[in-house]
C-alpha cells in the first residue's frame, strides 16, 4: 500500500523523542501504512477484531485500577498492575486526542507471560489499527497479545 503525505508526517511523530522519550516505532523501518496493514491482516487472521483487542486491554485495566498500584487478580486468569503518572500523550495521528500516561502491566496465570500497555496504546489499536513498530516498548504483537488475553 502507498504511504499518504499525512502518514509520512505521522511517522515522524513517531520517532523516538518526539511524543515520548522511546517513541512508537522501536527499530521498524517499515512505512507506518506497511506496519498497520500488516498486523491488520494478522488480527484478521485470528479471527478477531481491534475492536476485540482493545475492549480486552480496557476492561483489564479497568480492573487493575482498583488496586492503585497494588496486583489484582482478575478471574484467577490474570495479575494486573496499573501504575499512574502524571500527565497526557497526545495521539500521533494528531487530532486532538490526549491519553493519559499509565502503564498497564498483565501477567497470564497460567503461561506466565506479561505485556506492559499504556492507554494510548489502546486507542492507537482502537481507532487506528496500529500496535506499534517492532523493538518499541509498548509494541503489541497481535498474535502473542491475543494468546495471553486468552482471545484465541
Ligand atoms: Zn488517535
Amino acid at each position: 500500500m502507498k504511504q499518504t503525505p499525512d502518514l509520512v508526517k505521522v511517522q515522524e511523530n513517531m520517532r523516538a523523542g518526539q511524543i515520548t522519550g522511546p517513541g512508537f516505532l522501536g527499530n521498524d523501518e517499515r512505512n507506518l501504512v506497511d506496519i498497520i496493514s500488516e498486523d491488520t491482516l494478522k488480527v484478521e487472521e485470528l479471527g478477531l477484531t481491534n475492536e476485540i483487542i482493545a475492549c480486552k486491554l480496557e476492561m483489564l485495566m479497568h480492573q487493575g485500577e482498583k488496586g492503585f498500584g497494588s496486583p489484582v487478580n482478575v478471574d484467577n486468569t490474570f495479575i494486573v498492575i496499573v501504575e499512574e503518572s502524571r500527565g497526557y500523550i497526545p495521539c500521533p495521528f494528531r487530532h486532538g486526542h490526549l491519553s493519559k500516561k499509565v502503564n498497564i502491566n498483565v501477567r497470564n496465570l497460567s503461561t506466565r507471560k506479561e505485556i506492559d500497555y499504556t492507554p494510548i496504546s489502546i486507542h492507537l489499536i482502537r481507532e487506528h489499527g496500529f500496535y506499534q513498530g517492532k523493538g518499541s516498548i509498548y509494541r503489541l504483537d497481535p498474535v502473542e497479545t491475543a494468546k495471553l488475553l486468552e482471545l484465541i
